[in-house]
């Protein structure tokens, strides 16, 4: 298992969101976490990230125990994290950005690192020198998962990277996290968008208010009529 989260218990001061969460990625996978508004996806991605401290469980990364790690230190063992807010410097450049997310990289690995994302999304070489607010929601978001791949990650944790953007964007972007996985980077992404998410999943998890209920082959979960009546509104 690349990564393990085992009974884990997180939230914000008194106020517990997270109730024994269990699960895991294996090494290649794409894992996609689904659940409602509120089920405590957002929460579980950034206690991984160690933005949160667990109030309870383990959560361990490549044999690592992660609990008490600083997020620059689980960013430098390879687990690396897009927030849902993509979080990127509006004023600077596109490459600026890119830079700033290798920051853990030596001078010859940014180069090779630029090279690969810039293969991965060609609209963020022609935009290089805009201003990261001047791009669209779509190219922003390509953008946020560029400048995670700039710190070469091993594990890749995206947080809703469809929210917000129009169906063909969302294709794209899901297009780009298959080609990421290709490239031998393991992925958990959270997702309301259900469908989009199991399409490219290999397994999933459906959260709802702070516990796994269901998990399985992400094909089997498409059909399973509970996910279809909950998630996919069909
Ligand atoms: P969403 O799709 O809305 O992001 P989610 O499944 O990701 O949903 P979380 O963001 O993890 O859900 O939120 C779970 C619960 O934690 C919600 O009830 C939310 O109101 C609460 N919550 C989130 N952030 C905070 C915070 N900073 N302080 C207090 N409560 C919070």
């Amino acid at each position: 298992m690349m990564l393990e989260i085992d009974d884990l218990h997180a939230g914000y001061r008194r106020l517990e969101i997270l109730h024994g969460l269990t699960l895991h990625v294996d090494r290649g996978e794409i894992v996609s976490l689904i659940g409602a508004n509120g089920a405590g996806k957002t929460t579980t991605l950034r206690a991984v990230a160690g933005l949160i401290s667990p109030t309870g469980g383990r959560i361990s990364f490549d044999g690592q125990e992660m609990n008490r790690l600083k997020p620059h230190q689980i960013v430098r063992s390879g687990l690396v994290h897009v927030a849902q807010d993509r979080a990127l410097f509006g004023d600077l450049q596109v490459l600026e950005n890119l830079e700033m997310g290798a920051y853990t990289q030596s001078r010859s690995t940014v180069r090779q690192s630029l090279d690969e994302v810039y293969a991965l999304f060609p609209i963020l070489a022609e935009r290089r020198t805009q201003r990261a607010d001047t791009l669209s929601g779509g190219q922003q978001q390509m953008l946020a998962i560029g400048r995670a791949m700039m710190a070469r990650p091993t594990c890749l944790t995206l947080d809703e990277p469809s929210i917000g953007l129009a169906p063909n964007l969302v294709a794209q972007v899901l297009e780009a996290i298959q080609r990421i996985r290709e490239s031998g980077v393991t992925v958990l992404i959270v997702e309301q968008n259900a469908s989009q998410a199991l399409a490219i999943s290999d397994r999933a998890y459906v959260i709802e208010s702070g516990s796994i209920v269901l998990d399985g082959p992400a094909a089997e979960l498409a059909d399973d009529p509970r996910v279809r009546e909950a998630y996919l509104g069909v």
